[in-house]
């Protein structure tokens, strides 16, 4: 149990490039939560060519979403496996209101005491100015970006990560076209689940256009808020 005695799972929506992986692990370290990234998931079992991610390569190359049954499965084995005594925080997942009543239906949430979803938005153009500038480290995944968190070396046109050495890559789905599709799906998903947590009366809305700082210490003060209230916000009155 976390230190204030309570399971806490948070959800981060939000468009590709809004800054989701790098405020879940800021998230995750600061209350000492399971991080479930599912397109980090995913990319590692392509990298290492499991069963999954043969399956699940020709989705993300074209930006599409992988089959829900696949994502599902991956997430409710994760948690099974993976330490998540103080909860979870789920980074790009779910993606769509089957995933959306999925998860809610899931033993592991019901049983959870404090339930908060974050939908960190930014305007598309902005997405594809952070997208376009992101830099991967596919051994350790560290995140960078050139525009606010450039890598300190480089050989030739590569950059190396700053924590492990390696050579960072441009994701193959931040090629330019790939983008603007992952943001057509976005939009195209997202409604139905927004509302989903709307009715639920789970959802806060951050504004991401801000730097990280900012935006990480508006989750903060309000999951404080929350855990203060001991964690009885509306969905608890249902
Ligand atoms: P992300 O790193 O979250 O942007 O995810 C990269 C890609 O992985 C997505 O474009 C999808 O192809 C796939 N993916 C990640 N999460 C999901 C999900 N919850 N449902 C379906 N596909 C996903």
């Amino acid at each position: 149990m976390s230190r204030f005695g309570k399971k806490l799972n948070i959800v981060l929506l939000g468009p590709p490039g809004a800054g989701k992986g790098t405020q879940a692990k800021s998230l995750a370290h600061k209350y000492q939560l399971l991080h479930i990234s599912t397109g980090d998931i995913l990319r590692e079992a392509v990298r290492q060519n499991t069963k999954l991610g043969r399956e699940a390569q020709s989705y993300i190359r074209k930006g599409e979403l992988v089959p829900d049954e696949v994502v599902f499965n991956l997430v409710k084995e994760y948690l099974t496996q993976r330490d998540c005594e103080n909860g979870a925080i789920f980074d790009g997942f779910p993606r769509n209101i089957n995933q959306a009543k999925m998860l809610q239906n899931l033993e592991y949430i019901k049983q959870s005491d404090c339930f908060i979803v974050f939908l960190i938005d930014i305007p598309e153009q902005e997405a594809i100015r952070r997208l376009s500038n992101r830099r991967y480290c596919p051994k350790c995944k560290s995140i960078y970006n050139l525009l606010d968190k450039m890598p300190q070396k480089h050989v030739g046109d590569s950059y190396l990560c700053d924590k492990c050495g390696e050579r960072l890559v441009i994701r193959d789905d931040d090629k330019p076209e790939t983008i603007k599709h992952r943001l057509h799906i976005y939009h195209k998903e997202i409604g139905p689940v927004i509302d989903f947590y709307k009715d639920l009366s789970l959802l806060y809305n951050i504004d991401g256009i801000r730097g990280k700082e900012a935006v990480f210490n508006e989750l903060v003060n309000t999951v404080d808020e929350i855990i203060a209230k001991d964690c009885k916000n509306d969905r608890n009155k249902k």
